[in-house]
């Protein structure tokens, strides 16, 4: 069965009822349990034994039914004579103590208390041990009972130490929580105060960036309102020094001019020119600035916009290694936009490409991208390039890279920071790609459709402003035709 019996103990006076006491402990220590537990076993079982004794007497029986586990059968002589569980004390105080008491009867009608307890660390009771344990016990039934009051006695005294002990390791514990409390109190109090100031730093700089923003945007506002006016101011007076020097130049063979007088005049006129074309592309960057271009979107039709800007380009090129190549477009055809506005970009490209390359080919080209949702249109060059730390660059206002060609090329370093604006008001971008030596491509990205890209596809430079089906045209139409070609 598996059940080691280890040894039984009669009980038949209120002698044995220490006699039992004493063989739990005996028998609690040789199978492995220690301390505390070798004491409730002993007092469970001589409060058990005590009532089977008051009862007409019984026997115990210790067995190992597995290693870890000690059982103890008290079977009563009598038959159905141990008191219900409920009247006995002795039933009650031995269920606090081991992990398990039952009662039942045996099959002749005999009560049997059976009370069970693990053991955590079990120990082998061989045939060696076990008539060791065996022959212990058997000296000590001898023993009086003032023996046995001895050795509960010093069980008690050891379990009042321990539980002394216990105690000043409790009040130890105690006093060090408290400690590691105040601490983590302190710390608490000290971090949320640091937040708390951290906190007031960072709204105090979020009013700061709103109000230098706002700065910002005032004085942005005001740039554009000078450009404005300044360029309105200009033009003016600008087209009459030209129309006067048109008119001296233009003498109809009265009072003919000297060659001198003619080459002065003739300065006098380019130089008017250059001066309006900088007062237009002033007056066009602060339109775009401030948002005040409204484009007109209309279905353009890119072979025949690109077969006007090679008919306005060729007259640029004056070097005999340049040559224009106009890929015809093939796959997007025509696509809606502000015509008038795409091809005041592409011409600025187109004229930048001429005047940035001396030998190889100039080649523009649409291709769809983003699924046929978008046309690219490139303008591409072999000619200077442009170094990475310029390419961010060419982009902003008045900004002319240092280098050859630069003196010889007109300019006011506003076209492409005009252009990129463009390209934004019609839903796009422009990019430059570049190597210094090799050539640039600047590309323009277009919706095909009119419409920039929903706010969740958008990649890149976001497009601010909506194009939409703007109710008129704001070109200004005393400039006509004033873009930035012909320079
Ligand atoms: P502008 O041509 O009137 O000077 P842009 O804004 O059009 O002004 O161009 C700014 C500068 O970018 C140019 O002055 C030139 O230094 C550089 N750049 C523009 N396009 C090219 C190009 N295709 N190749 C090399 N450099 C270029």
């Amino acid at each position: 069965m598996g059940v080691q019996e280890v040894y039984a103990i009669e009980l038949g006076s209120e002698v044995d009822v220490f006699a039992a006491r004493q063989g739990g402990r005996e028998v609690a220590a040789a199978v492995g349990m220690d301390g505390q537990d070798l004491v409730r076993v002993a007092t469970a079982l001589s409060e058990v034994s005590r009532d089977v004794v008051a009862s007409g007497g019984g026997r115990v029986v210790f067995s190992l039914p597995s290693p870890g586990l000690l059982r103890v059968v008290v079977t009563c002589n009598a038959v159905d004579r141990l008191p219900p569980s409920e009247d006995s004390a002795g039933l009650a105080a031995a269920g606090r103590l081991v992990d398990g008491v039952t009662e039942s009867t045996d099959a002749a009608g005999h009560a049997v208390v059976t009370l069970e307890k693990r053991i955590t660390s079990p120990v082998l009771l061989d045939d060696v041990r076990g008539s060791d344990l065996r022959r212990r016990l058997a000296a000590s039934v001898h023993r009086s009972p003032l023996d046995e009051l001895r050795t509960q006695n010093a069980e008690l005294l050891a379990a009042l130490d321990e539980a002394q002990a216990r105690k000043q390791e409790l009040l130890r514990v105690n006093a060090e929580l408290e400690e590691t409390n105040h601490g983590v109190l302190a710390l608490y109090n000290e971090l949320s105060t640091e937040l708390e100031d951290t906190n007031r730093g960072v709204v105090a700089l979020y009013a700061e960036i709103d109000q230098k923003n706002a700065l910002l945007r005032e004085a942005s506002e005001s740039k554009t309102r000078f450009l404005r006016n300044i360029s309105h101011e200009l033009r003016t007076p600008v087209n009459s020094v030209l129309g006067l020097a048109r008119l001296l130049l233009d003498r109809n063979g009265v009072d003919p001019l000297t060659d001198e007088q003619r080459h002065q005049i003739e300065f006098i006129n380019s130089s008017g020119e250059d001066l309006l074309r900088l007062v237009n592309e002033l007056l066009d960057l602060a339109k775009a600035e401030s948002g005040r271009i409204e484009p007109v979107i209309d279905d353009v039709d890119l072979a025949t916009l690109f077969r006007e800007l090679e008919g306005t380009t060729r007259p640029l090129i004056t070097r005999d290694d340049v040559r224009l190549v106009v890929d015809e477009p093939t796959e997007v055809t025509r696509l809606r936009t502000d015509g008038t506005l795409l091809r005041h970009v592409l011409r600025n490209l187109l004229s930048n490409a001429v005047k940035f390359t001396e030998h190889g080919a100039i080649t523009l080209a649409a291709t769809p991208v983003e699924d046929g949702r978008v046309v690219r249109v490139s303008v591409r060059d072999e000619g200077i390039g442009i170094s990475p730390e310029d390419q961010a660059k060419v982009f902003e206002e008045f900004y002319q890279v240092r280098g050859r060609l630069q003196t010889s090329a007109k300019g006011t370093g506003l076209g492409l920071a005009f252009a990129r604006r463009v390209a934004v008001i019609l839903g796009g971008d422009l990019r430059v790609q570049s190597t210094p030596g090799k050539g640039s491509t600047f590309l323009v990205e277009l919706p095909v459709d009119g419409r920039p890209p929903s706010a969740a596809d958008e990649t890149g430079s976001a497009t601010t402003t909506e194009p939409g089906p703007g109710p008129a045209h704001h070109h200004d139409p005393s400039r006509g035709g004033q873009e930035n070609d012909g320079r």
